[in-house]
């Protein structure tokens, strides 16, 4: 059988989406998508609810980025709202409860200590680290001046520790580094969650931006569609539909699952969405609110501020749960578990892939990484640039 496609892509998520359109667009490709979800966009995936309200079905996502590439590459299919996330920890206090900035600052220092003690903290930070310095809790908790010490003591069991275990399961230091290490503490009076020079949302939400990116006379996306039903690979050859395919195959999905898990499932971490609709016009301060001390929700999103939809008197919210992923039906992995074991195993999976030429994992999935989005649109445009040479 002829195949009518020049490259399949597996999965409409960013790494999917963007190999598709630049497979297309700059390579004269035709290209076919298969997704097993009912929509396109993967975990940045919009929709309105029943309230009207813009949601996010998968967990709040916030665009930001240093790369100007993956910007001005994104913004050719939407336009973009200004908006710069801020997230606070609410925690008990002693008449009630407080909420703190997170990264955890000079703001979050005089919250937590009171002018006085603040001052005298922040100035023994700033001679250790610089002003406007980011230090993560790993490094802080190490140093030797008895008082910074103890503030990071007090970080460490006010930020991290508790939503840290209710995340992964697992304490700060048993984590990758890397995990922590991205929500410094940060010695500055900045209370945005991100410093990065593009952040934003898109406009009309990230569904219609992946549409747009989508809508090529040479790209064909079939939804509801597992590619476990269609693609086979044996012997070094991949068959799509029982005939052997020898075009370009960029896979986005969990590495294990190609391989029907034959070395043992790849762990990770997975979610569980609780949304709620209230009758007020917002619910919280903030956009995201993480309950770092108490609650079995990790945190709590308010779309509309992330949105700036305005919808007098009705508004949702989300809680977060994280818990194993077993592989159970419907269950979703959102979170890799990196360490060296499970990296390990990675690499074996990784390693059957690579006996298939001109086949590509691609993604925060499919290459077992903790991945924000303009990370997966850079590598997927890195990806295309090496193909098409
Ligand atoms: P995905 O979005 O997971 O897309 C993979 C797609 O492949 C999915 O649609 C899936 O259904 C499909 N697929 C898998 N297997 C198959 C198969 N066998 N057949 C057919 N289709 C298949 N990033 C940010 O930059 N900012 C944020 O604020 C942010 N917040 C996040 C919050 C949460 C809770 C999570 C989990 C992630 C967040 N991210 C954020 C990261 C962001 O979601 C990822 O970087 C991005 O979605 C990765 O894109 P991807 O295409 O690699 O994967
Ligand atoms: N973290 C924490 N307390 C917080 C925020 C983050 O302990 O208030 C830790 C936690 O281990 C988390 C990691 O820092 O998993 C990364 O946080 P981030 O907000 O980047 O996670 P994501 O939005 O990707 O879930």
């Amino acid at each position: 059988m002829d195949h009518p496609f020049d490259c399949l892509v597996i999965g409409a998520g960013m790494a999917g989406a963007v190999c598709a359109r630049e497979l297309a667009e700059r390579g004269g490709k035709k290209v076919l998508v298969l997704e097993r979800r009912e929509h396109v966009g993967g975990n940045a995936y919009d929709c309105f609810d029943q309230a009207g309200v813009l949601i996010h079905r998968y967990g709040p996502h916030i665009f930001h980025t240093n790369d100007r590439r993956v910007f001005e590459y994104l913004s050719r299919f939407t336009p973009w709202l200004s908006y710069q996330h801020q997230v606070v920890a609410n925690i008990p206090a002693e008449n009630g409860r407080m909420e703190l900035p997170v990264p955890f600052n000079l703001v979050s220092l005089r919250t937590a200590f009171g002018q006085e003690k603040a001052h005298s903290l922040a100035k023994r930070l700033i001679a250790a680290y610089g002003m406007e310095k980011k230090v993560t809790i790993l490094e802080l908790r190490q140093h030797p001046d008895p008082e910074i010490a103890a503030l990071a003591d007090y970080v460490y069991e006010h930020v991290f520790v508790h939503y840290t275990m209710k995340q992964w399961g697992q304490r700060p230091e048993e984590i990758d580094p890397a995990t922590t290490a991205r929500v410094p503490v940060f010695l500055s009076e900045d209370c945005r969650y991100f410093q990065d020079l593009y952040q934003g949302m898109p406009k009309e939400g990230y569904t219609p931006l992946f549409e747009r990116m989508l809508d090529h006379p040479d790209i064909t996306v079939e939804l509801n569609t597992d590619a476990a039903a269609r693609l086979t690979l044996a012997d070094g050859q991949v068959l799509l539909d029982g005939a052997p395919f020898d075009g370009t195959v960029i896979y986005t999905g969990a590495a294990d699952e190609l391989f029907g898990c034959k070395y043992g499932r790849l762990p990770y971490r997975t979610l569980t969405f609780q949304f709620e609709t209230h009758p007020v016009d917002y619910w919280q301060s903030h956009g995201t609110v993480n309950y770092t001390m108490d609650q079995d929700y990790t945190r709590i999103t308010e779309f509309k501020f992330l949105t700036g939809q305005e919808l007098p008197g009705v508004t949702t919210i989300m809680k977060e749960y994280s818990s194993a992923y077993t592989g159970g039906a419907g269950e979703i992995p959102y979170y890799a578990i990196i360490n060296e074991a499970n990296n390990a195993l990675y690499a074996k999976y990784k390693a059957e892939a690579d006996r298939f030429p001109r086949f590509h994992l691609l993604g925060r999935l499919a290459e077992y990484k903790y991945y924000n989005m303009d990370a997966i649109a850079a590598r997927a445009l890195a990806l295309c640039d090496d193909l098409l040479k």
